[in-house]
């Protein structure tokens, strides 16, 4: 699944594609990606794209004519530019008309994903609550101290909870954890100081990483070019057998996720 460094990765190459091109519509052609807010009473294309911004795992683009644009890959979703592409592919559920008959192509094997079509005033509606964006410096020991205060939930859990914190998922969590040297079945609240200052430090050091070399492509995941990204070469625990030491992983399911660790080098 799309985490914060393939989304943003994503995001950053619809801009590239768009930059002063107008849209000039938006097919459907699964029942149930595309969402139209009942509140927009106006056909809002041809528009241009005046701002991008992610939020966790969502990409909002906000068009010129008051509209905005929410596109939540989920597990499968992705966005393929094709310079005019012919009839809708197998597993193409949507499709951004854009001018000179280009498009953007969206593909999504399991139909999780949702374009949504807004009115700009109701975008806090369509959006759920998201907690702090783990680059940004509201993500930060205070924070966390507070957050994980008298939880029993393992810390996995908890950084997996898209209102505690935005953008993670099971690939960076594992991987963070890893980093940090914390077993992922940890209730919240035992972790020290000390352990919940390296999860600050190590989730942002592991997400530039990953979005210095376009995200990590395991499974669906590509870029708007269709190309993988390359962090899955750097990952160091995630669907592996052994640690970089040589340790043997344990794999443990938390929150429905298999969570793989080192029982050696996490504590
Ligand atoms: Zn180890």
């Amino acid at each position: 699944m799309p985490e914060l460094p393939e989304v943003q990765t994503v995001l950053d190459g619809v801009v590239q594609v768009l930059g002063g091109k107008s849209i000039t519509g938006l097919e459907c052609y699964y029942p149930g990606t595309v969402i139209i807010d009942p509140l927009l009473d106006r056909d809002p294309f041809p528009a241009r794209l005046i701002k991008a911004e992610r939020r966790g795992k969502y990409m909002i683009l906000h068009l010129d004519s008051s509209a905005c644009i929410i596109i939540h890959l989920r597990m499968t979703g992705k966005l393929v530019y094709e310079p005019q592409p012919d009839e809708p592919h197998k597993h193409e559920r949507a499709r951004l008309l854009l001018a000179s008959d280009d498009a953007l192509r969206f593909i999504d094997i399991r139909t999780f994903g949702k374009i949504t079509l807004l009115d700009s005033c109701n975008l806090a509606k369509y959006l759920p609550a998201l907690g702090p964006e783990p680059l940004s410096q509201d993500f930060n020991l205070s924070y966390l101290q507070q957050a994980f205060k008298g939880r029993k939930a393992p810390v996995k859990n908890l950084l997996l909870d898209q209102g505690l914190v935005a953008g993670l998922g099971n690939i960076y969590v594992c991987e963070l954890l890893f980093r940090s040297k914390i077993r992922p079945d940890r209730p919240g609240s035992s972790l020290s100081a000390k352990e919940l200052r390296e999860i600050v430090k190590y989730t942002k050091e592991l997400l530039l990483e990953a979005l210095a070399v376009g995200g990590t492509s395991v499974s669906d995941y590509r870029q708007i070019d269709d190309k993988t990204g390359e962090f899955q070469h750097f990952l160091r625990v995630y669907q592996k057998r052994e640690c970089p030491v040589g340790h043997k992983l344990q794999n443990l399911k938390l929150a429905g996720r298999s969570s793989f660790f080192c029982p050696e080098c996490q504590k």
